[in-house]
């Protein structure tokens, strides 16, 4: 019975396209401990290192000793405590929204919210082709029809909608696309979508505390204030934890409420999660250097590699993707890097479109410049070696 499985393994590392797990057995900071060694982190998504900040580690303590550890049922039964909706009101408040919901995590937010605003056959959703999995898995889960457009070409998006009739309309894209770190174009995605009819629904996963001039995401970078329908942040990137919200009008949540199973049909996030997640937003709002810092880290970055003669964009997120191109020589270069203390992991097909093997590079708030020069030193010897 196992042999099939064992042989679509065997044939996956064939194709230099087995995954395993690296463990970390640190915290997660700027520099972290794999294998025994200290190693400068250079692709998570902790971008202004709100993972382990005092204040966060401190609130979900506290938040403990008053109202315990878990939820122990779904929001509609009992799960729902003072908590949840403290950061609620919160998260609605930083986004300048009428309201917020949470969810358990960005992909079933994606996943639930698609399947729900798009529900019958009648509905159509309109999906940019390098949108996060999750919201590919969110088409697939609804009963509508969709269709996608070439990656942030507007013109494109505008073809579609005007040629497909439907009940209800959803435009879907990344605020920031998660493999190449680009935004979208979201003043004439907004527009067009209007034009015809169709509600606008951002990811704001590596948007938020990244864009807009105090980290507030899509909806500030591009002054959309109230203009983009549905927004969906998670809390596990540059928020440091875990968990996601949705946010918008109160039409929409309450009808997320009502009617989106993937909030409805489980269990309510623990508290010290939903706890940490309020002193994070609050820490961002205190603090929008925050968001400065991560700024400056990837200049410095971007220019370091280009001075040893890497092509890379800066596209004013915290991502710097470095394509490699093919699978082995992806894998290799990331080995290489860890041997000279830097990991950056290898990101391959089906993450990103075949021929596009790439090194996803992350910068942290907390990176020091000490830190960036390293990493620019070690990829200088690994390109010589290795491209
Ligand atoms: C990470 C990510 C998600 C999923 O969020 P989780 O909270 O980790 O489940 C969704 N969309 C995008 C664009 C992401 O990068």
């Amino acid at each position: 019975m196992l042999e099939a499985f064992e042989k679509e393994l065997e044939e996956l590392k064939k194709r230099n396209l087995y995954r395993n797990l690296i463990r970390i057995d640190s915290t997660q900071g700027p520099e972290v401990v794999i294998n025994g060694r200290k190693v400068i982190l250079m692709c998570s998504n902790n971008y202004l290192g709100l993972a382990n900040h005092p204040r966060v580690i401190d609130a979900a303590k506290k938040a403990m000793d008053i109202y315990g550890y878990g939820a122990v049922a779904s929001r509609l039964v009992s799960g729902n405590m003072t908590i949840h909706e403290e950061f609620e009101r919160k998260a609605a408040d930083f986004k300048k929204c009428e309201r917020a919901l949470l969810f358990n995590c960005g992909y079933m937010a994606n996943v639930g919210v698609i399947s729900s605003i798009c529900d019958s056959a009648e509905d159509l959703v309109v999906s940019d082709k390098l949108n996060h999995a999750s919201i590919i898995d969110g088409l697939m889960l609804s009963k509508a029809r969709f269709a996608t457009f070439r990656h942030n070409d507007v013109e494109h998006l505008e073809k579609v909608l005007k040629a497909k009739k439907a009940r209800r309309k959803l435009v879907v894209v990344d605020g920031v696309f998660s493999m190449d770190g680009d935004i979208a174009p979201l003043r004439e995605i907004v527009e067009v979508s209007r034009k015809y009819g169709a509600l606008v629904m951002v990811d704001d996963a590596h948007a938020t505390g990244v864009i807009g001039e105090t980290g507030r995401g899509s909806c500030e970078y591009w002054d959309l204030w109230g203009e983009i329908d549905i927004q969906m942040c998670t809390l596990g990137k540059a928020l440091g934890g875990f968990g996601a919200f949705v946010c918008g009008s109160r039409v929409i949540i309450d009808y997320l409420i009502n009617k989106c199973r993937p909030f409805i049909y489980t269990t309510a996030l623990p508290v010290p999660v939903v706890a940490a997640a309020v002193e994070s937003i609050k820490i961002l709002e205190e603090d929008p250097g925050l968001v400065k810092r991560l700024r400056e880290d990837v200049v410095c970055f971007v220019e370091g590699l280009r001075s040893i003669g890497l092509d890379v964009k800066d596209n004013g997120t915290a991502i710097v993707p470095v394509i490699i191109g093919d699978e082995k020589k992806c894998l290799a270069f990331s080995r290489r890097l860890f041997e000279l203390g830097v990991y950056v992991a290898a990101i391959r097909p089906p993450t990103v479109p075949k021929g596009t093997s790439r090194l996803r590079v992350t910068l942290m708030a907390t990176h020091t410049k000490e830190h960036i020069e390293r990493a620019i030193d070690a990829f200088k010897k690994v390109a010589e070696e290795v491209i």
